[in-house]
């Protein structure tokens, strides 16, 4: 077997082992074309059975809620984050959407580019080490919809549970925690993610959405940038990620074997508490900055008394093959990233580490 390393990136991230097996295995010769999947029409008979299957798994995998479509685009969540409101925010309208840290916040500044824009719920007076409390949360009629972040990748918070928005669109980012636990599509009127982190390769970005919030766009905005323009031709209007696509519906597959959401769900929760455990119980020499109701289990994030000793942590780990461990730069400190594809195995190598640590510098 290869050797493999303890791979905590926060995106792109960890891709399981046996879908990299498996995509190697067919790479050259494609299930008996003589050709890998980059080389064939994307109109093709071969390459269309692998996108449908991958739009029918997501959907199935999400309980196979009537009246949702998946659309397979390019650009990443961060130009979702200007096309939901081209779409989506008509005149007279506004925006609403909560402030919960860094994606939120680039969501909010491209929202501001296109229409009226309004925050209706932020945790920035708390440095945005919880979600918003949004339970009594009250919306004007006038709302096209409310944008939330379901889980803060950078500063390491995520929502546990969603807010009720009744006949207003709840639309969410869960770029970085779609498909780690079960959801109940029905309370959503679109959701979207970058594949890199939880389901793929980069290069591809899932929308999935009610029908009808996304059959009718402008018609005064670029033909690529409209919903309908994707759901009218099965997201085949131009040449798509193929090669992502079809990494995509393969990590499908494995979520399968792992025993869909509820199975992954309860692997992901076991992993964040061994290291979330490993925090509480070390008597302050590591410290979890994020209020326990708001503890991500997908970017847990974590703090040495000062900046040395976490520069050392880093330099240590990399030497033991922990990769990816360093904050995100805007906030300094350690992050674990522990998306669905990272072992529980890897989790336990790095709190044997931490324990290790502790001791010798505790
Ligand atoms: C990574 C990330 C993004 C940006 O995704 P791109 O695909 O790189 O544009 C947006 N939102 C969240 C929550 C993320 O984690």
């Amino acid at each position: 077997m290869s050797k493999r390393a303890y791979n905590f990136n926060a995106g792109p991230a960890a891709l399981p082992l046996e879908v990299l097996e498996r995509a190697q295995a067919e790479f050259v010769d494609f299930r008996g074309t003589g050709m890998s999947i980059m080389e064939m029409s994307h109109r093709g008979k071969v390459y269309e059975e692998v996108h449908n299957e991958a739009e029918s798994r997501l959907l199935s995998l999400l309980g196979d809620v009537k009246g949702y479509k998946v659309l397979f685009l390019q650009g990443g969540a961060s130009t979702q984050f200007a096309m939901l409101p081209m779409n989506l925010l008509s005149q007279g309208k506004v925006a609403s959407y909560v402030h919960s840290g860094s994606w939120a916040d680039k969501a909010i500044k491209e929202a501001k580019l296109i229409g009226e824009t309004q925050i209706v719920a932020s945790s920035e007076a708390n440095k945005f080490m919880s979600i918003p409390d949004l339970s009594g949360i009250q919306l004007s009629d006038q709302s096209a919809y409310l944008h939330v972040t379901s889980n803060e990748t950078i500063e390491g918070t995520q929502y546990q549970v969603y807010p009720d928005t009744g006949n207003i669109p709840l639309i969410a980012d869960m770029s970085s925690d779609i498909l780690s636990r079960e959801i109940d599509l029905n309370q959503f009127g679109l959701i979207y993610a970058g594949a890199q982190k939880n389901l793929g390769p980069s290069g591809v970005t899932i929308v999935i959405a009610r029908e009808d919030l996304i059959s009718e766009s402008p018609k005064n905005i670029p033909t690529m940038m409209r919903y309908n323009t994707h759901l009218s031709n099965n997201s085949l209007y131009n040449t798509p990620p193929a090669f992502s696509v079809y990494m995509v519906n393969e990590v499908l597959k494995w979520i399968g074997e792992q025993g869909s959401l509820a199975g992954l769900e309860k692997i992901n929760r076991k992993k964040a508490q061994l290291i979330y455990d490993t925090i509480d119980n070390s008597g302050g020499f590591y410290r979890g900055p994020v209020e326990a109701g708001s503890r991500s289990i997908m970017n847990v994030t974590f703090r040495l008394t000062n900046e040395e000793l976490e520069k050392q942590f880093i330099k240590e780990s990399e030497q033991e093959g922990f990769i990816g461990l360093k904050g995100h730069r805007s906030v300094g400190g350690l992050r674990a990233s522990i998306y669905n594809a990272v072992p529980y195995e890897s989790c336990k190598a790095l709190t044997d580490f931490m324990l290790h640590f502790q001791k010798s510098n505790g």
